[in-house]
């Protein structure tokens, strides 16, 4: 039996025991009978209980979601520009508090958690830029006497599907280009971390966002499924593992909705032999162990060129005895534990069954993890991986660094092009040519050249290759916008104008 702590997490409307949707404005408790666990994974005991929502929940936040609609989309640009300022602030006051419900539900280190929070808090701000977002494009005179000019228009209630990793961050991604283009919307976050949501709501609600704009329901497989058939809702972002992505994909297109659904990843980092090894081994280390490389752009396998494989495996393991694993709350944590025990244990197993596959385990994590109940694993180091090893082919998502010896850089970029995943992939090296040509000829989304996460700042699009991403669009930047709104071209044609009338007011927007 599962031990609850005594100590609930802090929300901001009070203790957080029990968490609760959130629809039309209020918390709103679940009727379905059915919830989920929440855990503390740095002391592995259980903190909360989420209601899991039942399809008639789901339809609740839908048609709150579709009351909202009509007055959200016609509300002015300038006031919803307004608006996202006044979210934005909101968000930045109280990023160490959305930071401490991220480390306390999903463990990573709170100094690691204020950069989730600090990156999401990035997309919103470039959604203040609204306005400039949904300019369209005009011809005067495209025929005689006719314009022509092209409008950007909301799609409507749209839904989002978040993973346990990024718990603010990821339904920033959505929510965020999603409402500023006038949608309302439906978040049905992990629940494995749902508390940052449901605060989140708090915060857009304390920032003036009309009721029903914003709704959150949490819960399972019956949850998502019941998004992906509404017939009222229009699209569906979602961001998870490879096999939902690809079943969300498919369920909500065949139901006629706008989807994008990124999936996992198998991050490769080329070392070329002319790298800066310190600084290669720096990278590597930083974006393998990182928040227990629980991120889709964690680097989780180095293809190592020529003769810098022993350099390269020696530095990364002069720095590993470094990486301080412990409590995310502790200040001089540099890694937390994973996330739920099962999943520690599932990333126990591919250390275990690395030598029975012809790998070496150079550093085992499972002699170095931390005491107590936490949900705890050291780092590990695995060398001597090849295509066909579980440890090689599988995203593990936990903190281990594989290493793949080959003699060549086509070799390398091989590896990466036949991988199934094109999520973010590196090139560490002095020369610029052939870094170029990697750039060129790489077959992944989003390309690091001498840079191990290469995350797109907010005003570009974020998104993968291949098995990682199901859809047309990336998501956030100039593609998230275009993927919340659908165009329209209008052509008219206007007699002279007859009327005329005279205001000396300054002109208002609002
Ligand atoms: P997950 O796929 O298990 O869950 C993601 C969402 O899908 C959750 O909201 C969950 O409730 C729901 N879900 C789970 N099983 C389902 C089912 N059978 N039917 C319908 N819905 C279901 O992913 P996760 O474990 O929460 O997150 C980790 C994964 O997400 C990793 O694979 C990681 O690479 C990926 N990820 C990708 C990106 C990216 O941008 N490509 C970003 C973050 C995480």
């Amino acid at each position: 039996m599962t031990e609850v702590a005594e100590a609930p997490i802090a929300g901001r409307s009070g203790e957080l025991k029990r968490i609760s949707h959130w629809i039309g404005g209020q918390t709103v408790e679940g009727t379905s009978g059915r919830s989920g666990p929440v855990f503390n994974p740095a002391k592995g005991v259980q903190t909360a209980e989420v209601d899991f929502a039942s399809v008639e929940e789901i339809d609740r936040a839908v048609q709150a979601a579709m009351a909202a609609l009509p007055d959200w989309r016609a509300m002015s640009l300038s006031r919803r520009t307004e608006l996202f300022f006044r979210i934005r602030q909101l968000v930045d006051e109280h990023r160490e508090d959305i930071a401490k419900l991220l480390t306390a539900e999903h463990g990573k280190v709170l100094s690691d958690a204020m950069g989730e929070v600090a990156r999401g808090l990035e997309v919103i701000e470039y959604c203040c830029g609204i306005p400039e977002l949904l300019k369209g494009e005009f011809s005067e005179q495209a025929s005689s006497g006719i314009d022509v000019y092209s409008i950007r228009q909301p799609l409507g209630v749209v839904a989002g599907i978040t993973p346990f990793n990024f718990p603010a961050m990821v339904p920033m991604w959505m929510w965020a280009p999603a409402l500023a283009c006038g949608n309302t919307f439906v978040l049905k976050p992990s629940e494995k971390d749902p508390s940052a949501s449901v605060y989140t709501a708090e915060l857009l609600k304390e920032a003036g966002v009309p009721d029903g704009v914003f709704n959150v329901v949490h819960g399972d497989k019956v949850a998502v499924d019941a998004i992906l058939e509404h017939p009222e809702i229009k699209a569906v972002s979602f961001v998870g593992s490879t096999p939902i992505a690809r079943y969300v994909y498919e369920t909500a297109t065949k139901h006629g909705k706008r989807a994008q659904a990124l999936g996992g990843a198998k991050n490769h980092m080329i070392v070329l032999p002319d790298a800066d090894v310190d600084m290669a081994a720096d990278a590597a280390v930083s974006a393998a162990y990182g928040s227990a490389g629980e991120r889709c752009m964690a680097i989780s396998q180095v293809v190592a060129v020529g003769d810098v494989a022993d350099r390269f495996i020696e530095a990364v393991k002069a720095r590993i005895p470094k990486v301080k694993v412990g409590d995310g709350m502790q200040p001089d944590s540099e890694m937390g534990p994973l996330v739920t025990r099962e999943h520690r244990d599932k990333v126990a197993g591919y250390v275990a069954g690395t030598a029975g596959e012809g790998g070496t385990v150079v550093v085992d994590g499972r002699e170095s993890a931390p005491e107590g109940d936490g949900f705890w694993l050291g780092v590990s180091l695995l060398d001597d991986l090849k295509p066909g090893m579980k440890a090689y082919d599988d995203e593990i998502f936990g903190p281990v660094l594989g290493v793949t010896r080959v003699d060549t850089y086509d070799e390398a970029v091989k590896l990466v092009n036949e991988n199934p995943y094109g999520n973010g992939t590196a090139i560490f090296t002095r020369d610029g040519g052939v870094a170029r040509r990697f750039q060129f000829e790489v077959q992944a989304g989003m390309v690091g050249i001498n840079v191990p996460i290469p995350v797109p700042v907010a005003y570009y699009s974020f998104g993968g290759w291949k098995a990682s991403l199901f859809g047309d669009t990336h998501i956030y930047g100039p593609e998230g916008i275009s993927f919340y709104t659908r165009g329209k071209v209008v052509t008219s044609r206007w007699p002279d104008p007859a009327t005329s009338k005279v205001d000396l007011g300054f002109p208002q927007t609002r």
